[in-house]
């Protein structure tokens, strides 16, 4: 039984172990981290992504930026992927759970440096950590008034490419999640696929404009179709009012002139039939996901009926929710209860395009954004701004409350967790002081990318904390530390737990990696960003409650 070595790995994997794993571990989420920390806040910088085909990017979204980075190093790829999860639970506070995770990872690397192990590293932060959201339950603070959630929407666009128009955004976007709210026993959900944004170049941010019901990116079927309906009868069908060409090759023997005019003419009764079925039902709005043919158009406009052709399929199913219509797969028979309902049906002309609206829905959470901007590229990054800020006034209307942003929230919580260090005892306390440092990266960093003294404002901070003025943070409107519940710089409080729950549940399970195997086997081409070859530890998708207790 001696002297026999036993091989587990297959000699072409690559193994590191011990401290020059950990090491490596979390210098690669440190750089990530540096990376995204310039972009932090509205005096942030932004980025500009270039992919392998040379599309551009530019944008300050953490998400984002992260989405498009592709990093090789397999601990830089757990980090990315819990900004992804941050958005997806969240909406935002991407980039302060990846600096969060950087700043713990970098404190624990200094007590690990002096030989502290990493068990007791693990267990402050825990400690830490699970005080810090008892922290924030503490001191969130109530929705007050429809202010509050116009300030956390400005807010959360404060840091955006599009910053200088989010008061217009702001007030539309509280508008629209408060429109599509429900509350079912006492508990209010917001489902944000009932607004629908739809983007469009070619104008001012200014101009955007929020439509109860439908927008459909689409122009009436005929000139000489009416523009406008009130009270229509809405038809949604996705049969064609055409002849379709078949998919199989179909052979039409023509031997004279005579049978190509009979052949037209049999075409023409059968489209004519169906108009005819049409006008019949009552219908005076026909929203076909299919194609409709020139005698169709002018003989539906000559009925005084609007129609437009190929509508996406999703817009015809939202379409059918709102309206209260069926769609209809054929036209041969058209029941009177399959038509749909709306206040008003207009064709609207915006700058250089055209649009359908459909308005007044019967069923009122039908909710769409027609977002303008003057460029593409604006009109996207505007597009991210505003699912952030869709997304946050829907966290603070579900829970209800929020906390007040400009590093007042993570300085509280620093000063608290100092205070709270005293009763932990062991090597464990060390761990949970320098949790309190780190946490102060998020105001440093403001302060930082604003070009004000770190120094100055981090230690006026702490005497305003020491003070008792837990809404204290940094006003990067004007430099200064201030009451920010005052200057209306709040966030949700389901941004802030989820990036402290996720970062401190990040760094704690790279702490107790001490060991990476890497297969050489090659993993199949892969999309950018997704899972490589290496694959995270297993139930990486989300950092709900994934640790072992005690950890
Ligand atoms: P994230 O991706 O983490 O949301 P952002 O770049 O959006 O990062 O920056 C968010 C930070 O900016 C939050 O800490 C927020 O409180 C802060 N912030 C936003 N507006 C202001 C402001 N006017 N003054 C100070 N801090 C602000
Ligand atoms: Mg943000």
């Amino acid at each position: 039984m001696q002297g026999i070595p036993v091989l587990i790995l297959s000699k072409e994997s690559r193994r590191t172990t011990g401290r020059e794993a950990m090491t490596s571990n979390i210098m690669a989420i440190m750089a990530v981290a540096e990376l995204l920390r310039t972009s932090l806040g509205p005096r942030g910088m932004d980025k500009m992504l270039v992919d392998s085909v040379g599309d551009v990017v530019i944008t300050n979204d953490g998400a984002e930026i992260a989405k498009k980075i592709e990093v090789e190093h397999p601990a830089a790829k757990i980090v990315i992927q819990a900004a992804k999860t941050q958005d997806s639970e969240t909406g935002d506070g991407t980039t302060t759970v990846v600096v969060l995770i950087g700043e713990l990872l970098k404190k624990s690397k200094e007590l690990l440096e002096k030989g502290i192990h990493p068990a007791h590293i693990v267990n402050g932060y825990r400690l830490a950590s699970e005080k810090a959201i008892k922290v924030i339950k503490e001191i969130e603070i109530s929705v007050r008034s429809d202010e509050d959630l116009k300030n956390i929407a400005m807010t959360a666009m404060a840091s955006k490419v599009v910053s200088a128009d989010r008061e217009a955004l702001a007030k539309i976007a509280v508008e629209a999640v408060k429109s599509v709210a429900e509350k079912q026993n006492g508990k209010v959900t917001v489902n944000l696929d009932n607004i629908k944004v739809v983007k469009k170049e070619g104008a001012k941010i200014s101009e955007t404009k929020l439509v109860k019901g439908v927008i459909l990116d689409k122009e009436l079927a005929h000139p000489d179709m009416p523009k406008e309906i009130n009270n229509p009868k809405i038809l949604l069908t996705n049969a064609p009012l055409e002849v379709e060409k078949t998919e199989f090759d179909a052979h039409i023997r023509i031997d004279s002139p005579d049978e190509i005019q009979l052949f037209k003419k049999q075409e023409e009764k059968m489209v004519l039939d169906m108009v005819e079925k049409i006008v019949k039902s009552g219908a005076n709005v026909v929203l076909s996901q299919k194609g409709i043919n020139d005698i169709a158009k002018s003989f539906l406009a000559k009925n005084g009926i609007m129609a437009v052709a190929r509508v996406n399929k999703k817009d015809i199913e939202r379409l059918a929710k709102a309206a209260g219509a069926r769609i209809l797969t054929s036209l041969e028979e058209i029941p009177e209860d399959a038509l749909g309902e709306a206040e008003k049906v207009r064709e609207v002309k915006i700058g250089d395009s055209k649009f359908v609206f459909i308005e007044g829905c019967k069923n009122s959470k039908a909710i769409s954004i027609l977002l303008r901007a003057g460029t593409k590229m604006v009109v996207e990054e505007a597009e991210r701004a505003l699912h952030d800020t869709l997304f946050v006034v829907k966290d603070v209307v579900e829970d209800g409350t929020f906390v007040v942003g400009g590093g007042a929230i993570e300085a509280e919580i620093a000063k608290r967790i100092r205070d709270y260090s005293e009763s932990v005892s062991g090597k464990a306390q060390l761990a949970v002081k320098i949790f309190a440092d780190a946490i102060e990266v998020i105001p440093r960093a403001l302060s930082e990318n604003a070009g004000l003294s770190v120094i100055d404002i981090i230690s006026e901070l702490r005497k305003a904390h020491n003070e008792g003025n837990i809404y204290a943070g940094i006003n990067l409107k004007t430099g200064k530390v201030e009451n920010l519940l005052d200057a209306g710089v709040i966030e949700p409080t389901r941004v802030k737990v989820q990036a402290l729950k996720t970062a401190s549940e990040v760094a704690r399970m790279i702490l107790r990696i001490d060991d990476v195997i890497a297969s050489k086997r090659k993993a199949p081409p892969r999309p950018p960003g997704g899972p490589g070859g290496y694959g995270g530890p297993a139930g990486m998708g989300g950092f709900g409650g994934g640790m072992p207790p005690g950890m």
